[in-house]
């Protein structure tokens, strides 16, 4: 069913509650990286250019004491966004009562404020009360009072029922997704819910057990899942195969057989691993067939796997791709990873779509992601996502 979204909404003079994601690294009042900020302007944008009074709602790290909270507060976040937009934000440094609620009567159309972290309402007076991220029908209710329209542009937040997003939703009448949201329910939702064939999965990283709900719920949909990363290992041995000292899960092997019997020849293993004698890049290593030798442990596909694998993709029309291929953070295991990321970027006639918290860093920082179509912005959320699990940030914003 489609999501109602934030271009659906009559926003002029309307108080417009966004939930979005400014969970930037900080240190010291710092921002490190601001990324999340520029990312959400499309949608804050948006709602100011169309008359919206624009009321920010954000996490920023996690709060467990008092203590937590000024290293965690929202203002080098609201400045920054000011800057951004070039023009002033007021920053209110709470997150109930009257000075929020008389700065929010105080806003005209166009006007951007912050309100501090949402998770400061986790500790209260000492009190380690979840508020926040316990979901408490009262302070979602209350944050509800303040607008008269919910928008949801935090995909990172959406697999969690917080007040700031699901509580918010069940208190209003109309929410919408935001630009962000809006993509991520489309691609990655898309995919999971009804792509378009050839679909082939790449799934790697480094534990079969963190993957086994994307496999479980990617083989009834998927044409073809390609196995890489330390994962395959496992896969190995279950096949009765030698692993040397690579990454393994013996508790999984039996879990690994009977996936490898479910899925046939749908499952695609790497036919060559490059092997290293330890775990370092500067370890002697080189590139073996089938089999790891004894004294060595796999850390990258190699190319006849990355050259199989192509061949697999050339004809895709949707691909998802989840778990780097090796350890990619060192650059002699950063080839496989790295070649099938340009790859992807070469199948324009695909929709290529990649979920995962170290997945997302890995095209980044090899220079790939902006080739591809959909880089999401949620490491779990995007997993629980392809694992077909209901989200319940999203189920909470309304149908169109
Ligand atoms: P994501 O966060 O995208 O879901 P994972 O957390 O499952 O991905 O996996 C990422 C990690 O897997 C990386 O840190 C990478 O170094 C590691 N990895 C990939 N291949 C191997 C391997 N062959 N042996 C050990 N670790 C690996
Ligand atoms: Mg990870």
């Amino acid at each position: 069913m489609a999501k109602l979204t934030v271009s659906d909404l009559d926003l002029e003079g309307k108080k417009v509650l966004m939930r979005v994601d400014f969970n930037v690294p900080i240190k010291d009042g710092v921002i490190g990286n601001d990324n999340r900020i520029v990312a959400a302007l499309p949608t804050i944008k948006y709602v100011i250019e169309h008359g919206g009074k624009a009321i920010l709602l954000s996490h920023l790290g996690r709060i467990k004491k008092e203590e937590d909270k000024p290293a965690l507060s929202m203002r080098p976040v609201a400045e920054r966004l000011s800057n951004l937009l070039n023009k002033p934000v007021t920053f209110v440094p709470t997150t109930e009562g009257k000075q929020l609620e008389d700065a929010i009567d105080g806003l005209s159309n166009g006007d951007v404020l912050v309100m501090e972290n949402t998770r400061y309402e986790d500790v209260k007076n000492g009190e380690n009360v979840k508020r926040e991220s316990g979901n408490d029908p009262e302070l979602g209710k209350y944050w509800a009072s303040l607008g008269d329209v919910f928008v949801n542009d935090a995909f990172g937040t959406a697999h969690r029922s917080h007040a700031s997003n699901v509580g918010i939703a069940s208190n209003m009448a109309q929410t919408a997704a935001g630009f962000l949201m809006e993509k991520e329910i489309t691609f990655i939702g898309g995919a999971v819910d009804n792509p378009e064939h050839p679909f082939v999965a790449i799934l790697g990283g480094a534990k079969v057990s963190d993957k086994i709900g994307v496999i479980d719920n990617l083989l009834a949909k998927a044409d073809k899942i390609l196995i890489g990363g330390g994962m395959t290992y496992t896969f190995y041995a279950a096949k009765g195969m030698k692993i040397g000292n690579s990454l393994v899960e013996k508790d999984k092997i039996d879990l690994a057989k009977e996936i490898l019997d479910k899925a046939g020849d749908k499952l695609v293993l790497p036919s060559d691993s490059v092997v290293a004698e330890k775990f370092d890049n500067d370890a002697a290593h080189k590139t073996v067939d089938g089999d790891i030798p004894d004294g060595y442990m796999a850390l990258d596909i190699g190319p006849k796997s990355v050259a199989e694998f192509e061949d697999v993709l050339k004809s895709a029309k949707t691909v998802v791709w989840n778990g780097p291929m090796g350890v990619f953070e060192m650059s002699n295991y950063a080839e496989g990873t790295l070649e099938i990321g340009k790859f992807l970027g070469t199948l324009t006639e695909a929709k290529t779509i990649v979920g995962g918290g170290d997945s997302t860093a890995a095209v980044q920082q090899l220079g790939v992601a902006d080739k591809l179509s959909h880089i999401s912005t949620g490491g779990g959320a995007s997993l629980e996502y392809l694992e077909g699990k209901t989200l319940p940030g999203i189920a909470a914003i309304s149908d169109k």
